[in-house]
């Protein structure tokens, strides 16, 4: 089998035809070095979004099948366009839609698993010197119906559609030159950072770097494929993921915005149960945050899922009474993310931040990982002390 490489533009690197013109001279380089490519292409920036205001505006959601037939639709364009885009520079290429390759999934609309790839056609068209375009975010279920990924789910079509071909490299271009210790447009003295093993970038993914979508990095691990992220802007090294063990106590620090925080009273106590697991089956995630009390419980939510959740819960016979925490609306997730998180480090960051006049309203130690709920408006200042007691200034 012909070795390769796949490729992944994301969406701010196709925004315009002049960058999808960009892209097609990447790819034209890399093929000048007598590698094979196989290229995966989010919508055009804001693309997505727009369709998703769409359906939304009709009562459709995730789980609709219409949403996924709305919402994916963006992914033809690109790749048509990005194959015209090749063929042009005198390159031989194709447009893929999930359909076409094809990439199975379950029936979760909206929110699908790859199940299967079956990779024979792009094997045969990579041994043509044919370079596949292949939508990303898309999939096909098994009632021959388009599914999508979720949000930022190319991703996940690209490392997919490496480890079906036993890829050499998985490359993800975006918008920034690698991963960063934390985002860098939230936090600019943040630092590149050169390699991070796929459970670091696992749990700074799950907890809000947005750079790589969660599934997909779980997917590389499970399947071992090697991911490099780079700018489709600037050349570099980039970042590499794989499963080298990492030498540093603390990789980098993740960011959950718009928390919201909920109190939840209740008569018996067996009903605390019962009113968790109606969030849980309605895809309410929440954690519980402090609660000694046996007929109240508190959660964290995300603040967007707040007026779902109010409503579940005042249609809950067993609920007596919902509230927000007014005082503590805006709150903000710091995770911080290294082998050296442990309780005696928690307890230090939470001291210097006290320290510092920044209040800690929770602190929780997970494996890998410190979770710190601070108010929004402390956020910047917080991960500033973070960073550099986390030694990731130099
Ligand atoms: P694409 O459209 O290329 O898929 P995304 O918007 O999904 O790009 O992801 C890129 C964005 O991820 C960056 O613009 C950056 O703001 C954000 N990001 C969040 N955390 C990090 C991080 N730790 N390192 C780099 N970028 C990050
Ligand atoms: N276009 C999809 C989204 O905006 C998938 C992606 O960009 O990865 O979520
Ligand atoms: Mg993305």
């Amino acid at each position: 089998m012909t070795s390769c490489i796949v490729q992944k533009f994301g969406g701010t690197s196709v925004a315009t035809l002049e960058r999808i013109n960009k892209v097609a001279e990447i790819v034209a380089e890399s093929r000048a070095q007598n590698k094979n490519i196989v290229v995966v292409v989010s919508a055009m920036a804001g693309v997505t979004n727009k369709f998703v205001e769409y359906v939304q505006n009709l009562n459709a959601s995730e789980g609709d099948p219409e949403y996924d037939q709305v919402v994916s639709s963006g992914e033809l364009v690109t790749a048509g366009l990005l194959a015209i885009a090749l063929k042009n520079k005198g390159i031989s290429a194709r447009s893929y839609a999930s359909w076409q390759v094809p990439i199975f999934t379950d029936n979760c609309y909206g929110q699908a698993k790859i199940t299967n790839i079956d990779a024979e056609d792009l094997k045969k068209k990579l041994e043509e010197g044919i370079v596949p375009v292949v939508c990303g975010f898309q999939g096909v279920s098994s009632e021959n119906r388009t599914t999508t990924l979720g949000r930022g789910g190319s991703d996940l079509t690209a490392v997919a559609v490496a480890a079906a071909l036993n890829a050499e490299l998985c490359e993800i271009y975006s918008d920034v030159d690698g991963v960063y210790t934390v985002d860098p447009n939230i936090y600019p003295n943040a630092r590149k950072i050169e390699n991070i093993n796929y459970r670091e970038m696992l749990i700074m993914a799950a907890q809000g770097a947005k750079i790589l979508q969660e599934q997909s990095v779980s997917y590389a691990m499970e399947k071992n494929v090697i991911v490099r992220v780079a700018s489709s802007f600037v050349k570099g090294s980039g970042t590499i993921i794989s499963g080298n063990a990492s030498a540093k106590p603390f990789c980098g620090i993740a960011v959950t915005h718009h928390l919201s925080h909920l109190r939840i009273s209740y008569e018996k106590i067996e009903d605390r149960a019962e009113i968790l697991d109606l969030l849980k089956k309605n895809s309410i995630n929440y954690e519980i945050y402090k609660s000694h009390c046996p007929k109240k419980v508190k959660i964290i939510l995300d603040k967007r899922r707040e007026p779902i959740a109010i409503a579940l819960l005042k249609n809950c016979r067993s609920v007596s009474d919902v509230k927000p925490e007014v005082s503590r609306k805006h709150l903000s997730r710091i995770s911080v993310i290294g082998k050296n998180c442990n309780e005696e480090s928690r307890n230090q960051m939470v001291n210097l931040l006290k320290n510092n006049k920044i209040y800690v309203l929770d602190g929780v130690v997970y494996d890998y990982q410190i979770d710190l709920l601070v108010a929004s408006n402390q956020l910047i200042e917080a991960i500033s002390f973070l960073h550099k007691y986390c030694g990731l200034d130099q």
